[in-house]
């Protein structure tokens, strides 16, 4: 059986370029002087994300459900020198969203950046036409309708940013449904017309709003896939032209790169970070 292949770089190398940057007083990071929220973000891509945004310049206040899971992110991120905050919020409570950008404002004064990273997909492997309204319910109510919540709850502040960034994780799934899941994809099809929507309205108050769409990353999330190696290697090898599965940080760089100002022209956009799965044209 072959091997997964790991990626080319490693985070702690660019971990070490950055502090070196630092050292050497040089430091002009990308990010440098904003501050993001990233939801969901003490593990799998969300953690990346956070990671790289941080590593990058940016301010990061780091959030999941649960307490123990923002502490135990929090410490690695300050490990690599990174000026984070984290605390609980479920995207699906209201009262949690709310504190979530009220404790990021006081803590650090201002918003520019929200990446809305929270998804889950109860009705794993059941037929749509079998998928339960309590089901489907749920996977919209966090998947979308928590993601429109937040950037509308987002919104005064990224206008006063002046230079205000939304992505929103979607999935290739949300253009290429997977078989058994199709609720799921479905939710991740509802997000690309919310960042074509949002983006449209929020160009004018330079807010740009983006949408990142992984293929299989390696994650807790995703471990029904590739924990079936025999599964996995199949459609590595038919499906991926990059032969390995994705790993969170592959999801990171890019994240990082539409917040910025490289980006300062793109909006609306759907980017698709899935070892070239085929997907649309
Ligand atoms: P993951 O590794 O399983 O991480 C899930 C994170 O979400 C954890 O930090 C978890 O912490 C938090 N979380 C779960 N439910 C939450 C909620 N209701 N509110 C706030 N935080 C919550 O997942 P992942 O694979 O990185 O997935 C992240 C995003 O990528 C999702 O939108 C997913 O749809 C998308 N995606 C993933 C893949 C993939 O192959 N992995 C592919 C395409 C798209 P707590 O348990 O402490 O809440």
């Amino acid at each position: 059986m072959k091997q997964i292949q790991r990626p080319m770089f490693s985070i702690r190398s660019l971990v070490m370029s950055v502090r070196k940057i630092h050292a050497a007083g040089k430091s002009s990071l990308r990010l440098d002087e904003r501050v993001a929220i990233v939801t969901a973000s003490t593990e799998g891509i969300g953690f990346a994300i956070a990671r790289r945004l941080g590593l990058d310049g940016a301010t990061v206040m780091v959030s999941s459900r649960k307490q123990q899971n923002v502490d135990k992110a929090v410490e690695k991120l300050k490990e690599d020198s990174i000026n984070v905050a984290g605390m609980v919020c479920h995207v699906g409570k209201e009262e949690d969203r709310k504190q979530l950008i009220q404790e990021t404002i006081n803590k650090f004064g201002k918003l520019d950046i929200l990446v809305s990273n929270a998804a889950v997909n109860p009705i794993l492997d059941v037929p749509l036409v079998e998928a339960t309204e309590k089901g489907w319910d749920k996977i919209f109510d966090v998947n979308v309708k928590a993601s429109f919540l937040l950037a509308k709850e987002a919104y005064p502040h990224l206008k006063n940013s002046n230079n205000g960034s939304i992505v929103f994780v979607s999935s290739v799934a949300g253009f290429s449904p997977l078989s058994r899941s199709g609720a799921y994809g479905i939710s991740k099809t509802a997000l690309f017309g919310l960042t074509r929507a949002l983006s449209v309205e929020l160009g004018v108050e330079n807010i740009r709003v983006n949408c990142l769409a992984p293929g299989i990353i390696q994650t807790r999330f995703s471990s029904a896939f590739w924990m079936n190696k025999a599964a996995i290697e199949s459609d590595i090898e038919r499906q991926l032209s990059i032969k390995r599965i994705g790993q969170p940080e592959d999801c990171a760089g890019i994240v990082s790169l539409l917040c910025s100002d490289d980006a300062s022209y793109i909006t609306g956009e759907i980017i698709l970070v899935t070892g070239g799965v085929a997907s649309r044209l």
